[in-house]
């Protein structure tokens, strides 16, 4: 009997097929399921949840840019970039856009290999509006021609993005090995020159209006051959029962033609030929780097979704356990890290990939480190058929993690499962299908396992600078066509091919043995309560730590999360404390890797950080053995005994990214540095390197102990443990550290600095990498302190507003480059403003100035609009706002926030709502005018800039130098804490608090620590701004030696 049946239309759903069976859901999976057909082939899943605060959808294709014409490289790229700018029902470019944000949501597109997808979120009543603007894309887009010409701009932006990125250099690079015609050779991103490339060749009058007409022509005539409804798939997520969600997406992607083409059409042949396989690709990269990547090509996979023989094999050549490849290497001093991995889409052959980091030591040894590998896939194949425990081990793992899998953002989860409706998996299977192993395949493992030969292997070795001893003294180097990526290709010699062949015996590999960590408790305990609590309980406070507790009241997953910061004064206080601190936290986690792995397989997390302030550890995950790996992770915390070689390696590593710093995504940089400028305190990378060579074991475990001496614990158990169990945990903590407490004006806290009023700061530096062609501008005004909930309200708002506009100004109409961001920017979640980040191949001077020019322009949009516009960016603000936490992590994530910035601040989302549902639009227009518009706030912003440069932009260009030193700045207030209003909020903390003795008044025992600062009448900014301000500095700007 079918699953599916034939339903008839009933106007306006037009007639479509129905599967009729059940979807295989995880345990606590509360959702309705419809999965159907339509009549022009487009498959959908409609997902009913009634918790959803945020409705969302995705559209997936099974077309990506494998599909380029051969003489338009970049053509599905481009066709996504323009697709989403204007419809017949919606024609203004900005439109999908601006309906969006305003209404609380996000959307991309993402053009991949072999598919496309296109997705957007939003408030949940508003889908109708969200459904109707996506179908309409599919089925009347506009691709206008002004458009046309100006986004084959955005595209070459992004590329050239891109053009310093070592992963898509690398990408490209091994995609241009293939044979010769393959689409695995296309240039997936493409750029001015690949688009307009058949606009040149084709009948055209040569000039570039005319070439430009050309390029839309074409990707018109691409549109209508490969976009078609029986290639896409639909998934909705929204409030609405299954019959509304249907009747209000099919009759809409019903419109979308069908023009009935193949609806997967695959890739069957091999990306490599003879001439590729057993080769060695030597590669030169950007950053300073030592790593390689072995591959072998492996044939379409899709019969076996269901048994997972290639990430099976993945399991065992990235293990990182006691005898795996990885532990082995490390013991050499030869390798940073590994990962073993099918490379992604999988209809058609693919690769496997063993990929690693290496050291010095390890490159010079890389035939070593080939051997091991080589040595260890004999030892898999001596061992076949292997024990069944390895393969139960990873089934059961599996089953768990999707039996308790837990609910994510509305929109990723649209985007996975419209992406799996083109994966083979059974329809029932739609949503387990990729997580569950059913009934292990023996004869295929085996076959793979038999296919990993030395003849069939490709390598890539990559460096900045090659040595010669490895590459030989006459290399003759290619350039990549697209990325200019230095490169050599070369067989292997017959005498690494004979060892590599020969591989066998080493006594120090060995299988994985059986994991310890596998959970065996999963049960939940369940309390009734009317609403889930929002925020933790403070069960204990001392005068060394702090300890927030709470049970799991709304996921019911077997799973905690335990996280700990111990703020220690002797972190941070030089730029060698500062390094000492990172190095201590490098060497933990490179001791823990070996003995944690098993831990990591069975669903069990742990991370260690430092910061400022001190060390953060996270241990998450199963409840059953959680306080093990706690144990063992803080044992090691407190009694690291520094190996002089490891020091060496981690020393290799650190001096690596460090240096690798400084030639990152422009962009990234200038909003480093504007936040860096703002912190009290905060050495750079090049200043800690001048301390790197000088370090000793010696040093880094005196370090440690002074770091532990005194210390201020503050722990949060969130999830299915009690509040004797999460006793127990602070008993472990403190058991394990061993410290004294601090005095409470020792404790650190995050901090921010604020600029004067009237600030105009313009912070210059050159990039460091000569090849960037690409400047970047972060532009802050600075409003205020976060704990400030009019600033902080005002300045979300208006970050809202602005976002859009400000994007299609600067990005869509200007063209100025691919990356263009407004930020709420909140520096050291102390102080908030909004601040705009570009990259541009334009001087970031031109862009200073455009920036100026639409917040000029701004201003009018604000006087003109409408009652109605500024309620929608309201609502849109406080659907954002009031989102509820989706899972265990994300409840952690939004109370440890509060709790780090020493806000103690839980419910600070719903204040927040209420204070931006009372803001009015001339409130709002005073704020903007006050302290972002440059006019007419001269003497009233707080603005800094910081302006990187680009070395291909010439001396002569600049403008003149900055001449006149601005005065900083005054130290924010330590803690904002339940803002001035709090009463009602202070309340209901105190009725949670249960700490001994009761009668402490929650604030002052969230403030405990700080009791001497509230002594003080609160601070006024202006009283304490060290030093004196222009208070009209029109252009002052500073040298920012530091950066
Ligand atoms: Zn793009």
């Amino acid at each position: 009997m079918s699953a599916w049946k034939d339903v008839p239309a009933a106007d306006p759903v037009p007639a479509y097929r129905l599967f009729t069976g059940d979807l295989e859901k995880p345990l606590l999976d509360d959702r309705q399921y419809r999965v159907l057909q339509l009549q022009n082939g487009l498959r959908a899943v409609f997902i009913h949840d009634p918790e959803a605060d945020k409705a969302a959808a995705c559209l997936a294709l099974t077309i990506g840019h494998m599909y380029d014409p051969i003489d338009a490289q970049g053509m599905a790229h481009y066709c996504e970039h323009m697709i989403m700018k204007g419809s017949e029902p919606y024609p203004d470019e900005g439109d999908f856009t601006s309906f969006i944000t305003a209404n609380g949501g996000a959307k991309n597109g993402v053009t991949g290999p072999m598919s496309t997808h296109y997705y957007f979120s939003l408030n949940p009543t508003q889908l109708e509006g969200g459904l109707s603007r996506l179908a309409a894309f599919f089925y009347a887009p506009l691709f206008t021609e002004s458009l046309a010409a100006r986004e084959i701009n955005a595209v070459d932006s992004e590329f050239k993005r891109n053009l310093q990125n070592d992963a898509r250099r690398l990408l490209q690079l091994s995609k241009h090995l293939s044979v010769d015609g393959h689409p695995n050779r296309n240039f997936g991103t493409g750029n001015y020159v690949s688009l307009t490339d058949m606009g040149r060749t084709g009948d055209t009058d040569g000039d570039e209006a005319s070439v430009l007409r050309e390029t839309r022509r074409r990707l018109v005539g691409w549109w209508e051959r490969q976009y078609c409804a029986s290639r896409m798939a639909l998934a909705v997520v929204g409030k609405e029962p299954l019959d509304a969600l249907t009747l209000l997406a099919a009759p809409l992607f019903s419109k979308i033609a069908s023009r009935e083409y193949e609806p997967d059409p695959a890739v069957k042949e091999p990306f490599w030929g003879p001439e590729h396989r057993g080769t060695i690709v030597i590669v030169q990269t950007v950053k300073d780097v030592h790593a390689f990547s072995l591959q072998f090509g492996l044939p379409d996979l899709r019969q076996h979704v269901t048994s997972k023989p290639a990430a099976f094999l993945a399991y065992f050549l990235g293990h990182e356990g006691v005898g795996s490849v990885c532990a082995y290497l490390k013991k050499q001093g030869w390798l940073l890290n590994l990962s073993a991995f099918t490379s992604g889409h999988t209809r058609g052959p693919q690769t496997f990939n063993v990929d690693g980091t290496l050291t010095l030591k390890g490159y010079l040894h890389y035939d070593a480190v080939l051997e091991t590998i080589f040595e260890y896939i004999a030892l898999m194949r001596r061992s076949f058929p292997f024990p069944d425990y390895h393969y139960a081990e990873v089934a059961t793992m599996a089953g768990i993690r999707f039996r308790f899998m837990q609910k994510g953002q509305p929109h990723e989860y649209a985007v996975r499962l419209a992406r799996d409706m083109s994966e083979p998996y059974r329809t029932d299977q739609l949503i387990s299908g990729p997580y569950l192993y059913r009934g292990k395949d023996d004869a295929t493992v085996k076959q793979l396992l038999d296919s990993f030969t030395p003849g069939r292997a490709k390598l890539f070795l990559q460096a900045k600078e090659h040595r010669e001893e490895i590459v030989g003294k006459d290399v003759q180097w290619e350039a990549e066509k697209w990325y200019g990526t230095q490169f050599a290709v070369r067989k292997f010699d017959e005498v690494l091919l004979e060892k590599l062949r020969e591989a066998s015996s080493n006594t120090e590999l060995a299988l994985p043995s059986a994991n310890r960590f596998i959970p065996t408790d999963l049960s939940v305990t369940k309390v009734e309560v009317a609403e889930p609590a929002k925020f933790p309980t403070l069960v204990k406070r001392t005068d060394i730590s702090q300890l927030w507790h709470k049970k799991d009241d709304q996921f019911w997953v077997p799973k905690a999360q335990v996280r700990i910061v111990i703020k220690s004064p002797v972190a941070y206080t030089t730029s060698r404390h500062a390094l000492l601190t990172g190095l201590f936290v490098d060497l933990i986690e490179d001791a823990l890797a070996e003995v944690t792995y098993d831990a990591g397989i069975a669903g069990l997390s742990y991370a260690v950080s430092s910061h400022s302030e001190g060390i953060d550890v996270t241990v998450a995950g199963y409840h059953d053995k959680l306080d093990v790996l706690l144990r063992m992770v803080l044992d090691q915390l407190r009694q690291l005994a520094v190996q002089a070689d490891r020091l060496q390696v981690m020393k290799e590593k650190v001096k690596r990214d460090y240096d690798n710093f400084y030639v990152g995504q422009p962009s990234n940089l200038s909003y480093s540095f504007a936040t860096w400028y703002l912190l009290p305190r905060r050495w750079t990378p090049a200043e800690k390197l001048t301390e790197l060579s000088s370090i000793t074991e010696g040093d880094i475990e005196r370090h440690r102990d002074a770091l532990f001496s005194k210390t201020f614990i503050e722990v949060l158990v969130n999830g299915n443990f009690s509040k004797e169990r999460s006793l127990e945990l602070l008993a472990i903590v403190e058991g394990c550290l061993q410290s004294q407490p601090l005095l409470p004006s020792e404790i650190p806290h995050p901090r921010s600095l604020l600029l004067p009023p009237g600030s105009n700061i313009i912070t210059r530096k050159r990039l460091a990498n000569p090849k960037e062609v690409n400047s970047a501008l972060s532009y802050f005004c600075q409003f205020g302190e976060v704990s400030d909930i009019k600033i902080r309200s005002v300045a979300a708002l208006l970050h809202q507003m602005i976002r859009e506009p400000c994007f299609t100004q600067l990005r869509t109409q200007e063209q100025l480059g691919y990356v263009v961001i407004v930020t709420n920017w909140s520096i050291a979640n102390s102080t908030v403003g909004v601040g705009i980040r570009m990259q541009s191949t334009r001087s970031p001077w031109h862009c200073e100035a455009r920036v100026e020019a639409f917040l000029e322009a701004f201003a009018e949009r604000l006087s003109g609009m409408t009652a109605e516009e500024f309620a929608m960016h309201k609502d849109g603000l406080v659907v954002k706002k009031l989102e509820r936490v989706k899972n265990l992590g994300e409840e952690t994530s939004r109370f440890w926030e509060t709790i780090c910035a020493g806000h103690y601040d839980f419910l600070r989302n719903e204040a927040d709502a209420e204070a931006i549902r009372a803001l009015t639009l001339s409130e709002v227009t005073a704020a903007y005018n006050k302290l972002i518009r440059p006019s007419t706030g001269a003497h009233s912003r707080r603005k800094l800039s910081v302006q990187l440069i680009s070395q291909r932009l010439t001396d002569d260009v600049l403008p003149p130098a900055p001449t006149r030193q601005a005065v900083l700045i005054a130290d924010t207030q330590v803690v904002g804490v339940l803002d001035r209003a709090a009463g009602e909020r202070e309340s209901a903390l105190k009725a949670r608090l249960e700490c001994a003795p009761a009668v402490t008044p929650v604030v002052s025992a969230a403030l405990g620590v700080y009791a001497g600062a509230f002594d003080l009448p609160p601070l006024v900014i202006g009283d304490v701004i060290q030093g004196q301000t222009e208070s009209s500095t029109d252009d002052s700007a500073i040298a920012c030696p530091r950066l």
